[in-house]
């Protein structure tokens, strides 16, 4: 067995047995944006953690992207307040947390 075929085997044991691999904020974001700003690797590497494992942390994640984007083309009226944060928001922040702490807590 090639070394490349070992090294393989051991990330996806790591990902499947520890989700250790989460990849960054910065990058589920060039995951979504696409057109080209995500090397290929890059992107499988999040396709597959988060649409074939479906991590829960990292699916949170990708809806707080979405609904941000979903957000953000909107310019905010002049002279209006600040919106207040969505609903729910900080029960998210609260299940994330927990999502942390148990996939940390080995
Ligand atoms: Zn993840």
């Amino acid at each position: 067995m090639d070394p490349q075929e070992l090294f393989d085997l051991e990330i996806g044991r790591l990902w499947t047995e520890e989700r250790v691999s989460c990849p960054h904020r910065t990058l589920l974001q060039a995951y979504l944006d696409g057109r080209g700003s995500i090397e290929k690797g890059a992107r499988e590497f999040v396709a597959f953690h988060v649409e074939e494992l479906g991590c829960p942390a990292c699916r949170v994640e990708v809806e707080d992207l979405k609904a941000a984007a979903a957000a953000a083309p909107a310019p905010a009226a002049p002279g209006s307040a600040a919106p207040p944060p969505p609903a729910g928001t900080a029960k998210r922040l609260l299940t994330e947390t927990q999502i942390r702490e148990r996939s940390r807590g080995k």
